[in-house]
């Protein structure tokens, strides 16, 4: 099934270039015999439902439905080659897929059970995995000194040396130490902090 219309030249010979009826985008190929090209453009690749245009830009070559189905099969496998931790064994940020919330972030997992707690539906049950990822916190102002000291804009075949770069090195390294706490959270998909049961049997103590 496609939704493109072939462009073909006056005297009937094909082209090797179709328009999308769904995006209008015009799409070629490599050579005009070839059908490879744009037989999927805003079609899932996987059921053929149609995207609506600007949707396919998020999701890729799949729709909705299949994105989410792959998404699911790719998480279990991430958790299946996971360590497993237990929550009391970890400290330190967390994320909790499919969660809405700060994007599935959490300060730690006793935040996170405190969500949870207070987002179980009448019969005390919450959906949910039954675990989270751990989440490394990484200060991202660092300075790559070479790549500065490589930068400069020099006459051609100019020969010469540095004076100070050790000075330059240590007010960097000053630098980078000052903004440490600034740290952007990396989600470490090789370790699963398995979460207490309680909280998804939904048997929250008082
Ligand atoms: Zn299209
Ligand atoms: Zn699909």
């Amino acid at each position: 099934m496609s939704n493109l219309i072939r462009l073909f030249l006056p005297d009937g010979k094909p082209t090797r270039f179709a328009l999308c009826k769904e995006c209008g985008t015009l799409k070629s190929a490599d050579d005009v015999n070839s059908t490879a090209f744009a037989e999927y453009c805003c079609h899932c690749e996987e059921c053929e439902a149609l995207i609506p245009t600007g949707k396919a830009k998020w999701y890729g070559r799949w729709c909705d439905s299949c994105w989410s189905i792959r998404a699911a099969e790719k998480e279990k496998e991430r958790f299946q080659k996971a360590e497993k931790i237990q929550s009391d064994g970890y400290h330190g940020p967390v994320w909790y897929p499919h969660c809405g919330y700060n994007d599935g972030f959490f300060d730690d997992v006793e935040s996170l059970l405190d969500y949870l707690q207070d987002n179980l539906d009448e019969d005390g049950h919450k959906e949910g995995p039954r675990y989270a990822f751990a989440v490394n916190a990484i200060s991202f102002v660092q300075i790559d000194c070479r790549a500065i000291l490589e930068n400069f804009d020099e006459p051609d075949d100019f020969d010469y040396e540095l004076d100070g770069v050790q000075d330059l090195e240590s007010a960097v390294e000053a630098f980078e130490a000052k903004n440490a706490e600034l740290k952007r959270w990396d989600v470490d998909y090789s370790r699963a902090i398995i979460l207490p049961e309680i909280v998804l049997e939904g048997e929250v103590e008082q």
